[in-house]
């Protein structure tokens, strides 16, 4: 057997597919079902595109991202903990209790330039 047959699966390690951990939620595309707070969303018509709230959403939650010309959260990866509020120059994130899944283009980001990792 060569070297490369041996060494063959170590890679092939398994994620949990469930939300309790932000790789279960990326691949799900679902929340965690325990999180008690609502998700936050933010109000693009005031905001002045600073990336701050970004910088302090917990890595453990990693739910904003630049899209496009726009900073956006993603609900399914939002615990509500607030971290970004205080932060937000202007503002202009707010509770979001009647939340709709993101669309397809904000799972983009995650997958292609995701700033937590
Ligand atoms: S509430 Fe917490 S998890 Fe949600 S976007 Fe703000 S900092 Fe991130
Ligand atoms: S901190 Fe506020 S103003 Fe800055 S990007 Fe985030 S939501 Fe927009």
């Amino acid at each position: 057997m060569s070297d490369a047959d041996a060494t063959a699966d170590v890679s092939d390690v398994q994620v949990p597919q469930t939300g309790s951990n932000r790789a279960g939620r990326l691949a799900t595309r679902s929340r965690n079902p325990k999180w008690q707070h609502v998700p936050l969303r933010i109000d693009m018509s005031i905001c002045i595109n600073c990336d701050t709230c970004i910088r302090h959403c917990p890595p453990q939650f990693g739910a904003i991202f630049n899209h496009g010309i726009d900073v956006v959260i993603i609900p399914e990866l939002c615990s509500g903990c607030g971290k970004c509020l205080d932060p937000c120059p202007v503002d202009c994130i707010y509770d979001d209790p009647s939340w709709s899944p993101a669309p397809d283009l904000w799972w983009t980001e995650p997958a292609t330039d995701d700033p937590y990792t």
